[in-house]
């Protein structure tokens, strides 16, 4: 076991970038926490000669990216190994596909180690009961099935861990399964923080909740403190704060709560158990990285829409660089007849540059209930920017 660990803050740079490519929406598993919106990101599958197209628009730069093929979930995609060879034979940084674990279409046995940097696997519980609980039946024996064949493959594997309030409990368990498993990295995700508003949104949204999409998407409730302009069209039922200069002419979409408003953590659970399970994992050897979520008294916000280069490509075109507006039509890039193209105003990267005390707008905006705030209404924390993270190894 290793003494000593080095634990920092993953700055932001340009000179580092990540493409999150989602091939096609489709995928055979329906995660309760699941974030793919068919509505918004398309529902069709990129052919092989558009993932090229698409992939050689980022081609000038493509050694300094990341380039990461998901979905849905991506090996169902035929010629993921095509897309696969033609991102290797491009120049791209690294190469990664982020898997539910079952590996269709033998994927295991069409590519080589030195084709992908990372195998990357999904699992949400410890235990066979938590994650299939949350991922479906029969999900937590494919997946450490598929993470020991691609391990004794000679495959780098690493492992997403998305913690709610479901299998926070197991997340203690993890150090121990990953470390028998072989993973090389350990990736915590966050559904959401919750602030005051825990005990109504859980209300709200009970577990057993089974009301559809269409039935939630009308119900969010913007924080107060936002100050918009007058000509704003904003959907009658949107409960706007009082205090944020937004742009003239922002439509905000309906909103859409989803299931994973009651699955979400305490900013207190977060810390008491994040970061020291994370700590455990380090010493183990392997490296692990969590989102920072809270800053610290005197730690500068920046916004990765802002000082980063991220883009998240969806198969209906659309390109955005803040994943936290993915259900929303602001996306500020598009692929239109295989070119980027800039959007209309308004969109995504006009509300980045905004300046408010709780660090991100776009949490303001569509996660209010993330924030809490003192008697005087300053906010208790300024939430980070969710691409911040942390780093244990
Ligand atoms: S495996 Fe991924 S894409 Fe598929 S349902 Fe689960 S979260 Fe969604
Ligand atoms: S999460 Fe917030 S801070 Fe980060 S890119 Fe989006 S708007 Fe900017």
């Amino acid at each position: 076991m290793k003494e000593y660990y080095e634990k920092k803050t993953v700055a932001f740079s340009k000179d580092s970038s990540n493409l999150f490519f989602h091939i096609l929406t489709k995928c055979n598993l329906s995660c309760k926490h699941c974030y793919i919106n068919p509505g918004q990101h398309g529902e069709n599958t990129l052919s092989i000669e558009t993932i090229r197209q698409w992939l050689n628009l980022f081609a000038e730069k493509c050694s300094q990216i990341n380039v990461i093929f998901l979905g849905g979930e991506p090996t169902l995609h035929p010629d993921l190994l095509l897309a696969i060879k033609e991102a290797r034979s491009l120049g791209f940084k690294s190469i990664t596909i982020d898997t539910n674990g079952y590996l269709f279409h033998d994927i295991l046995n069409k590519i080589s180690p030195d084709e992908v940097d990372f195998i990357s696997f999904s699992l949400d519980g410890a235990t066979e009961k938590t994650n299939d609980s949350i991922r479906g039946k029969w999900c937590y024996q494919t997946v450490i099935a598929g993470v020991k064949k691609a391990v004794a493959a000679g495959f780098s594997t690493s492992m997403i861990y998305t913690v709610s309030s479901e299998n926070l409990h197991e997340l203690s368990m993890m150090p121990d399964l990953v470390k028998e498993l072989g993973i090389q990295r350990f990736f915590i995700q966050v559904i959401g923080i919750r602030g005051n508003s825990a005990e109504t949104l859980s209300n709200f949204y009970p577990p057993s909740s089974e009301s559809s999409y269409s039935e939630k998407k009308n119900n969010l409730e913007l924080p107060d403190n936002l100050n918009l302009p007058d000509n704003l069209d904003l959907p009658d039922n949107l409960d706007l704060p009082d205090n944020l200069d937004l742009p003239d002419n922002l439509d905000l979409p309906d909103n859409q709560p989803s299931d994973k408003h009651f699955l979400q953590l305490s900013m207190e659970q977060w810390l008491e158990i994040v970061p020291k399970v994370a700590a455990r994992v380090a010493k183990l050897g392997i490296t692990v990285t969590y989102p920072k979520v809270f800053l610290e008294h005197g730690e500068p916000f920046q916004c990765a829409g802002v000082v980063a280069d991220n883009y998240f490509i969806f198969p209906n075109g659309r390109v955005y660089r803040c994943p936290i507006c993915e259900d929303y039509p602001v996306h500020s890039l598009e692929i239109q007849n295989n070119t980027l193209v800039q959007t209309d105003k308004i969109n995504e990267a006009d509300l980045f540059g905004l300046e408010i005390p709780e660090g991100c707008v776009m949490n303001k905006l569509i996660q209010p209930g993330n924030i809490s705030y003192h008697g005087d209404g300053t906010p208790c924390h300024r939430i980070a920017c969710c691409m911040l993270k942390e780093e244990i190894s």
